[in-house]
């Protein structure tokens, strides 16, 4: 079986609860602790095997294989990875079965991280992601007036389109961000803009 670690909890000593995102489902498994286990990280894919013990509710996470790609070496891009995973756990965590979309898109984004900017890699799958879930809100429907925004826009968690007017935040060019919610693509969007939204996704996604 593959999945990607969402989560890890340390226990008794050395011990690990772990959680992972497979193809359909969140599973937590046991780790014991020794010395010729391979280390593992937030954020790793894994080849594993979940053993089942008469003598545990939970089963064993063992024959552990990390099926890591080079960009992972890489600390800045590692370390966004996992930040977006942590915001992916906290999303999914009280989920159990899911569609293949969510582990897709985690294979997707580690494919992209080896060569384009993690940013807008990250900026880019949240689009989808929101799409799916039918949370992208491409009315432009301001959520605190319920009027429609036309200029100095404000996005809020979850990307909520706001104007500046009714709430606090940096006003984005309503245009570009129209193109984005239709595109899926941060292209016409400068480093700058792509690090706003990179922050607003850091408050939940
Ligand atoms: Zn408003």
């Amino acid at each position: 079986m593959q999945g990607y670690i969402l989560n890890i909890n340390r226990v008794k000593d050395e011990d690990l609860i772990v959680t992972l995102l497979t193809q359909n489902r969140l599973i937590t498994l046991y780790r014991f602790y020794g010395a010729r286990h391979g280390n593992i990280n937030l954020g790793y894919k894994l080849d594993f095997e979940a053993i089942h013990s008469p003598k545990s509710s939970i089963s064993m996470l063992r024959n552990v294989l990390h099926l890591g790609d080079k960009w992972m070496a890489n600390p800045k891009r590692f370390f966004i990875w996992q930040h977006f995973i942590k915001l992916l756990y906290t999303h999914l965590k009280d989920i159990e079965e899911l569609d293949s979309f969510y582990f897709d898109l985690l294979d997707t984004m580690n494919h992209k991280f080896e060569k384009q900017n993690p940013i807008r890699v990250v900026v880019e799958s949240y689009i989808a992601l929101l799409e799916y879930e039918g949370r992208l809100h491409d009315d432009f429907i301001c959520f605190s007036c319920e009027n429609i925004v036309t200029q100095n826009l404000v996005l809020t968690r979850s990307f909520l389109p706001a104007h500046y007017e009714c709430i606090f935040g940096t006003s984005l060019n309503i245009e570009k961000i129209m193109e984005l919610f239709l595109t899926g693509s941060t292209l016409n969007l400068d480093d700058d803009e792509v690090n706003i939204l990179w922050k607003i996704l850091q408050e939940g996604i």
